[in-house]
Order: structure tokens, then C-alpha cells, then sequence
């Protein structure tokens, strides 16, 4: 090759890798100057509660303090979840509290870059001061277990949403898992008159209604009473992937006419329909094609279930979605409806597979670099990352909540 040759191509790689270095710092810098305001984390069930410090980086789990901080995340709503059976003899009640108390310990030793907001100032002081900004989200009605005061007590703890049900219907709220799944087991659909009453209080006491969970007609119910725009917490397009608890066109045009947002859930099988249909299989027929193919050369049940376990996974690792199809969520609901209503609750520490490159609160980073990609402006990519949900809490939550 010649000399001049050389230098060409050289030229060319430089100007080449000019622009791919200009390309990440600049959704980086982005990214950075942002927003970042996530819906919905569950890593104080998943971690805290079994004595994981997330002060510091820990190996197992999808999120922890400085990992939040790589991740530019700059608002947290952390989810207090229990299920429908209690941890302890008192009751889910005692659970979420004890969840909440979680929460304020941690937050107690880390002042320094950590804040806990119960009102719309605190998230705005906490903002200025780039610390972490905590909120208390509580993931399923049944924990005011049906008492008007345990709503208020919630409340007075922080709580400021609250999903009205789980996948566990209430006895005056119905599930999308319900709903759908097991509607003769349902003993009323939607909201009944106490249901309703719940709502009302909500929007009084200025905890954001989140309707992620709930079946059609809860959500209905809701949004006709409402008179604050809801959130969804964490639910993808049933349009895209159609499962149970994702959100349909009209559902998303009923929140867009609320001034609601939706944020995008990225579990892999609430992305992905060939996942969720994978899986699905495999938890089925399939399994049952593997028992017995492995019947002969492994009779104890014990190695039968740790090789179908490593089955199930490496079979599920070869449909794991891209993070171009988690954005394709993104897409649906902004081509649908506009930019002013899509937003991000990942559900980290709560879901056993994400999309490829996805892995923990590490990786936002990459949803910016997707979305500048398509050609998304820096302002629409603001409003998806945090903007959209700022509204909404703007719109919820008081201003100053004195004594807090
Ligand atoms: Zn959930």
C-alpha cells in the first residue's frame, strides 16, 4: 500500500473515531444534565430486607448507591411491597411499615447523598444539592388493608403513590391479573363506592394514584374519579408485547387526556412478546419435553430441578430483548400520543430478566444514546427521562408538608 494511501485511510479512521467519541460524550453530557427520574425500584424488599447494605456496591442485585450515581439517576421512587400473605403475624400493614423504616435508616446514613422527599420542595432542594432524591411508592392497595386511617398513617410515614392493587385484587379494586386471568374468582370489578373514596383521599392528601397493576376497569374507574393525573408506575404497551398488566391505546390515550404519564417497565417479557411466549412455553409443554428427555440420566429431583433451572435460563438468554425494542415502548406511546406522556420504572430488583445491555441502574445512560439515535430532540429525550413524572408529582404532591 502506498504512503499516501495510508495516511488516507488513517485520516479516515481518525475522523471516524472523532465522531463516535463526540457521539458518546454527547449523549453522556446529556444524559447527565438531565433528569432522571425513575418510578419504580423494589430493591428495599429484595436487598434491604435481607440485610444487603446499598450504601456501598454490592455484587448481587440490579441497584446500589454509587451504582444509582453511575447511572445518573436523580430521583428514586422506591417501592414498599409486600404480598398478599404477610411476612409477619401483624399483618401487611406492619410489612410496609417495616419497609418504610428500611428506607429512613438507610436514608439516615446517607445524608450526605441521599435525601427523602415528602413534599415538592424537598425534591427540589434535593435536586440543587444532586443528592439522591428518595420517594416512598407503596406497590398494592391491600396494605391500607381496607382502613381509611392505615391510608393516612402510610401518608404521614411519606408514602406518595400508591398502586391500587398489586396482581392481587382487593376487595375494592380489581387486578390486571384478575381481570384477565381469573375473573370468576372475581367477587366485584373495578372500584367499589370505598375504592372510589380511596382515590378521592389520595388526590386530598397528595399521594400520586398509580394505576400500574390494575385491571381495565379499575383503571377506568380511576381515572373518571381522579382529579389529578395518574401515573403508571411501571407497565410497557400490551399493543407491542400483549400480556395482562401491560397498557392498551385506549388506556394510554385515557391518561394522555389526564395529563398522566406511563413509565416504561423494562422487564424482558413485558418488552418482548417472543420472550413472554418462551416463556410461557417453556414453564408448560416445555418442561415437560425436558423432564422427560431427562428422566433416564437423572432420576434425583433435586439435579432435575437445578438442570432444568439452567435450562429454563440459558433457553430464556437466547430471546432476551434488545435495548432498541425496550425503546420501541418509548416510541409507541410518543407516536401514539406525544412526547408529554411516556416516562421510565424499570423495576429494578424486581424482575428476573432485562434487555441486553440493560443489566442494573447502571446502564439509563444507554436509553438517552437509543433515543438521540432516532432522531429524538434533547428536549423530547428531558421530558421521557424526567420531565413527564415532574409534572405529575407537581400536580400531586404538596409543596410543604410542615414538620417533615
Ligand atoms: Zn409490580
Amino acid at each position: 500500500m502506498r504512503n499516501g494511501m495510508i495516511k488516507k485511510i488513517n485520516l479516515v479512521c481518525l475522523v471516524l473515531l472523532a465522531g463516535v467519541t463526540a457521539n458518546s460524550q454527547s449523549y453522556n453530557k446529556l444524559h447527565q444534565k438531565a433528569i432522571l427520574v425513575d418510578t419504580h425500584n423494589d430493591v428495599l424488599s429484595s436487598a434491604v430486607l435481607d440485610g444487603k447494605d446499598i450504601s456501598h456496591r454490592i455484587a448481587e442485585g440490579h441497584s446500589d448507591l454509587p451504582r444509582f450515581k453511575e447511572g445518573g439517576v436523580d430521583i428514586q421512587f422506591f417501592s414498599v411491597f409486600t404480598g398478599p400473605d404477610a411476612r409477619n403475624k401483624e399483618g401487611v400493614f406492619k410489612d410496609a411499615n417495616q419497609e418504610i423504616d428500611s428506607l429512613e435508616s438507610i436514608v439516615s446514613r446517607n445524608r450526605d447523598r441521599m435525601i427523602l422527599a415528602t413534599d415538592y420542595k424537598k425534591v427540589k432542594v434535593g435536586l440543587r444539592q444532586k443528592k439522591l432524591v428518595a420517594l416512598i411508592g407503596v406497590e398494592g392497595g391491600h396494605m391500607i388493608e381496607e382502613d381509611m386511617q392505615k391510608l393516612e398513617t402510610l401518608y404521614n410515614r411519606g408514602m406518595r403513590y400508591m398502586t391500587l392493587t398489586w396482581n392481587n385484587s382487593t376487595n375494592w379494586a380489581s387486578s390486571a391479573m384478575d381481570e384477565t386471568l381469573n375473573p370468576d374468582r372475581l367477587k366485584q370489578k373495578g372500584l367499589t363506592d370505598f375504592g372510589k373514596q380511596v382515590v378521592r383521599r389520595m388526590n386530598e392528601l397528595g399521594v400520586i394514584v398509580d394505576l400500574s397493576h390494575t385491571g381495565e376497569q379499575t383503571f377506568y374507574d380511576a381515572i373518571a374519579v381522579t382529579n389529578k393525573p395518574v401515573l403508571l408506575s411501571h407497565s410497557s404497551v400490551w399493543s407491542i408485547c400483549p400480556v395482562f398488566r401491560n397498557v392498551k391505546d385506549d388506556q394510554i390515550k385515557a391518561v394522555a387526556k389526564n395529563g398522566g404519564v406511563i413509565c416504561i417497565n423494562f422487564y424482558s417479557g413485558f418488552i418482548s412478546k417472543e420472550f413472554d411466549q418462551r416463556s410461557e412455553w417453556l414453564k408448560g409443554p416445555g418442561k415437560k419435553i425436558f423432564q422427560d428427555s431427562l428422566f433416564s440420566v437423572a432420576k434425583d429431583s433435586a439435579v432435575m430441578k437445578m438442570r432444568w433451572h439452567e435450562y429454563y435460563q440459558e433457553e430464556l438468554e437466547k430471546v432476551r430483548p434488545t435495548i432498541a425494542q425496550l425503546a420501541d415502548h418509548i416510541d409507541y406511546i410518543v407516536k401514539l400520543v406525544g412526547d408529554d406522556y411516556a416516562g421510565i420504572g424499570a423495576d429494578y430488583d424486581g424482575v428476573g430478566s432485562l434487555p441486553i445491555g440493560m443489566e442494573d441502574v447502571t446502564t439509563y445512560p444507554k436509553i438517552t444514546e437509543e433515543l438521540l439515535k432516532r432522531g429524538y430532540s434533547k428536549k423530547s429525550i428531558k421530558k421521557i427521562l424526567g420531565k413527564n413524572v415532574l409534572r405529575v408529582m407537581r400536580a400531586n404532591l404538596k409543596y410543604a408538608v410542615a414538620g417533615k
